[in-house]
């Protein structure tokens, strides 16, 4: 496939990065995914703005602008076939002589982009709709999780022990035993009709999909939305549980740690959100 390095595409076989790279060594960067369906980017002005939030918050400075972005992202569609792309932006810190802890002075960061296969969107419907298995687990993260960090190995534990289970993401709680997201997506229940999801804090990562769908249910007014705390018990006594993220929109959830959810069937406020989501989604 033909990748984006430090303002040149290239086959991936020929992109380089240096061994002394910051992003290889220390996880130190930035990144994002944008999904597109038949060549449209999904949520593209928020994905920009989240990232560039991310390298405010660890010192990057770097200025390519929202149009500069989208050339890139839009040129990778094209290379690649413009089907359902998953577009990949990372930014490291860049490349310094050695390896020391602190933000090397007038380094240039190291610019990243590739395009990658996702499914198609899910069909908003309760019949046809692939339901996800998860289990539960606490969340040993790191406290500053509202950044989207190319660091990710506390992510990836846990997707890795969910998926060792057999099972399709896994729900995380803190200590307090309140939910917090999953491994790679935000966290929903439904209870008697209104949709709750925990806060944005230094917990979660605030997903732009999350932003979108508490939008799209407010603007719609059909459906209540709850921002706050919600618990493990309020979790298991869920009627639904829904996971959000870029590359599976709004997945329902219907088996929780070998329990069924609610019925255990595909709950209906799912599909109501999902019909709403996927029909509203390309105005953001
Ligand atoms: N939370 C985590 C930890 C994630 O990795 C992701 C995305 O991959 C999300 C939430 C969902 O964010 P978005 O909707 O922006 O894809």
């Amino acid at each position: 496939s033909t990748v984006y390095l430090n303002g040149e595409f290239m086959p991936m076989d020929e992109a380089r990065i240096s061994p002394m790279d910051r992003g290889f060594l220390f996880g130190d960067g930035i990144y994002e995914v944008i999904p597109s369906y038949d060549g449209k980017l999904v949520g593209f002005g928020p994905h920009i703005e989240r990232m560039n939030q991310g390298m405010d918050l660890i010192g990057i400075n770097f200025g390519y602008s929202e149009a500069d972005w989208r050339q890139v992202c839009e040129a990778l569609i094209e290379k690649n076939g413009a089907g359902n792309l998953g577009i990949y932006l990372h930014v490291s810190r860049g490349t310094d002589s050695r390896r020391h802890h602190a933000y090397p002075e007038n380094v240039e960061p190291t610019v990243y982009a590739f395009a990658f296969e996702i499914p198609a969107a899910p069909v908003a419907d309760r019949e046809k709709v692939k339901p996800y298995k998860v289990s539960s687990t606490e969340d040993l993260r790191w406290q500053r999780c509202n950044i989207k960090s190319t660091a990710l190995l506390g992510n990836v534990m846990h997707f890795q022990q969910g998926h060792a289970a057999g099972h399709n993401e896994i729900i995380l709680f803190n200590a307090n035993n309140e939910m917090t997201e999953g491994s790679a997506c935000n966290a929903y229940i439904v209870k008697d009709g209104v949709v709750i999801t925990p806060p944005l804090d230094n917990q979660i990562l605030p997903g732009i999909t999350r932003l979108m769908l508490l939008d799209i249910l407010r603007k719609d007014g059909s459906i209540k939305v709850e921002e706050r705390i919600v618990t493990m018990d309020e979790v298991r006594n869920a009627d639904e549980i829904w996971l959000t993220s870029s590359s599976k929109e709004i997945a329902p959830v219907t088996e929780l740690d070998g329990k069924p959810v609610g019925t255990g069937e595909v709950g209906p406020v799912w599909e109501k959100a999902q019909t709403l989501y996927t029909a509203q989604k390309y105005n953001y």
